[in-house]
Formats: structure tokens, C-alpha cells, sequence
């Protein structure tokens, strides 16, 4: 994504809300975006080097953006129905490192579990597509 892109971008969230979640009794409305997030969904070789061809973004409020920055927290973010939840490390039963965590798919869109990548664009070969 070059600047210009970005800068559109960020000029369109004027008119954006939160698409993470933030439980079940809280509404989007509630919550304006300040920044997005990226997730570079494919690539495809040429002349020997990846070129990157579609990111997806996703509009995130003030709150989202400190979530993401906190060693409590993590989101984990499924590309296939793009639900969003939100982990609070210390009462999980899992070991969170990232404070982002990609999901091919996640239990309400698929039975079967998809694959996970962190963010880091090497990692999501497999899972976006
Ligand atoms: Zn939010
Ligand atoms: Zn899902």
C-alpha cells in the first residue's frame, strides 16, 4: 500500500465504524474508526520477486487500536467470515503471543479448523486466498 493509498483510506474513515468486535452488547455505532488494519491477503510471483495483490482493511475504533498495543489482549481475526474476538490473555487457557492472530476460519463459519498465520505476510501463503 503506497501513502496515497493510505491517505484515501484514511479520509474514507470519517464515515467508518469498528468492524471488531466488542461483544455482544455494544454496537458498532458506538464506536468510529481511527485507523485500520491491513492483512495482505494473496500474492503471486513475478520476475522472481512477490508482488502483493489484494489487501483486505478493516476499520478499527481508538479502542481496537490500544487493544492491539496491550500485552493483555489478543485479537484473533478469521479472513473467512471476518468474525473478530477478542482474548484476554491472563484468564485464557491458551498461550497467547500475538497480539494479532489470523484465522483461515474459525468456529462459526467452518467445522473444520483452517489454519492459523500470524502477521506476517510468509505465514499467510496457505490460508488467504
Ligand atoms: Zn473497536
Ligand atoms: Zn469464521
Amino acid at each position: 500500500m503506497d501513502i496515497y493509498d493510505k491517505a484515501i483510506l484514511l479520509a474514507a474513515l470519517d464515515s467508518e465504524y469498528c468492524q471488531l468486535s466488542h461483544g455482544p452488547f455494544d454496537t458498532r455505532e458506538n464506536h468510529k474508526a481511527v485507523d485500520f488494519l491491513v492483512c495482505p491477503l494473496g500474492y503471486r510471483e513475478g520476475e522472481g520477486v512477490e508482488v502483493q495483490v489484494r489487501e483486505l482493511t478493516i476499520p478499527i475504533c481508538s479502542d481496537c487500536a490500544d487493544g492491539l498495543h496491550d500485552e493483555e489482549w489478543t485479537l484473533l481475526y478469521c479472513l473467512n467470515c471476518l468474525a473478530s474476538q477478542w482474548i484476554l490473555r491472563p484468564i485464557s487457557r491458551l498461550r497467547y503471543r500475538h497480539n494479532l492472530i489470523w484465522l483461515g476460519s474459525c468456529p462459526h463459519c467452518a467445522e473444520t479448523f483452517g489454519g492459523i498465520s500470524f502477521n506476517e505476510p510468509a505465514s499467510l501463503h496457505s490460508t488467504c486466498h
